[in-house]
């Protein structure tokens, strides 16, 4: 359903994550969004226009944070022009197409309310985290943003040699037995389809900032419909598709070496040889909370995982606990070598 004011009232409408459904802000009226379960995967080397893409391109537009540079995409009827990476409203438009038409999505699971809620939960059970901040959280500006991972699905066929140790038994001459070890080498094939390779990827958040608030139940992820965007925005994604599958396939290959050496027992060395075919990929929006907020003086941004709750970032730690935790491990370090100097000298 395509509707961005209410048929009733007029009023606003907006993907609401509790309803699971669209819903007008003034008269709360509920709308439903389809959701159709299996993402179509495209294939990879498949350049031909996308039928939907013109509709993608034309029901959105892209902007660009003129403080901290940041590229959003948002509904072409949304207004906001605040940036939610680094809090100013200093949003323009600017005249750059939306990028790739998204084949999927994870809609928003957690509200607002429930994020603040989960926010003030998770936040105590960060190492070193302030005690003053948790009994007294600030005030906190929600972001509500979809970031970009790329699914990838491919078949795999490897060749493979390597050496391995042999236990072998050997009889002396006066009749007992001896046990040593051989190199043996072994080689063989492998056949393998690997079908949901996610790459996450965002403009202004590094991998391992993601890696904090993983993983997403990709199970839940619905056929792209723009209702699930309404009073949302998407983050530009940075990379191509050609480089999320470099690295897709890195992770493959790492996983086919665990595979194949888990076959064989003690492995010495292994070289495996990876061809890859029938790449296809979906391009997949995940959503996201940027949770902006001031502590002593201080800017803070973290993230929040809109599926699950899981809060990334770095929050206000105490120092307190960092000086005792150092001075701990201090202990540790220096007191090891200092009780093996003692022990030794008393043993003299
Ligand atoms: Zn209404
Ligand atoms: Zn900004």
């Amino acid at each position: 359903m395509d509707i961005n004011n209410c048929p009733s009232c007029g009023g606003k409408i907006e993907f609401s994550p509790k309803d699971d459904a669209l819903k007008c802000v003034k008269c709360q009226k509920i709308f439903p969004v389809e959701h159709h379960k299996n993402v179509i995967k495209k294939s990879v080397y498949n350049d031909e226009e996308d039928e939907g893409y013109k509709e993608w391109e034309g029901s959105t537009r892209t902007f660009q944070c003129q403080n901290c540079g940041a590229k959003i995409v948002l509904n072409r009827f949304e207004m906001s022009t605040k940036c939610q990476y680094c809090n100013t409203s200093s949003l323009f438009p600017i005249d750059e197409l939306p990028g790739l038409k998204p084949d999927g999505i994870i809609p928003f699971k957690v509200t607002k309310e429930e994020a603040r809620k989960q926010f003030a939960q998770r936040v105590k059970r960060k190492l070193f985290i302030s005690r003053k901040f948790v009994k007294n959280i600030p005030n906190l500006e929600l972001g509500a943003t979809y970031i970009s991972s790329f699914d990838y699905s491919f078949y795999t066929y490897s060749t493979y040699f390597g050496e391995r140790e042999v236990e072998r038994h050997r009889t002396r001459t006066d009749g007992t037995t001896e046990t040593f070890t051989e190199i043996r080498p072994f080689s063989g094939t492998k056949n393998h389809e690997f079908s949901d390779i996610v790459v996450e990827t965002s403009d202004k958040l590094s991998q391992s900032e993601i890696a904090q608030i993983l993983p997403y139940n990709y199970s839940e992820a619905c056929r792209f419909d723009t209702g699930f965007l309404k009073g949302y925005s998407v983050g530009y994604y940075n990379q191509t598709v050609d480089t999320g599958l470099k690295r897709a396939k890195d992770i493959a290959h790492a996983r086919l070496e665990n595979m194949i050496s888990s076959e064989y027992s003690r492995v010495v060395s292994l070289t495996v040889d990876t061809k890859f075919s029938n790449e296809k990929y979906a391009y997949l929006l995940l959503p996201l909370y940027f949770i902006n907020y001031k502590y002593k003086d201080k800017d803070y941004l973290n993230i929040m995982n809109g599926q699950n709750g899981n809060v990334g970032g770095k929050f206000p730690i105490s120092k307190l606990k960092v000086t005792l935790f150092s001075i701990f491990i201090g202990l540790i370090v220096l007191g090891i070598p200092l009780m093996v100097i003692l022990i030794t000298s008393i043993l003299k």
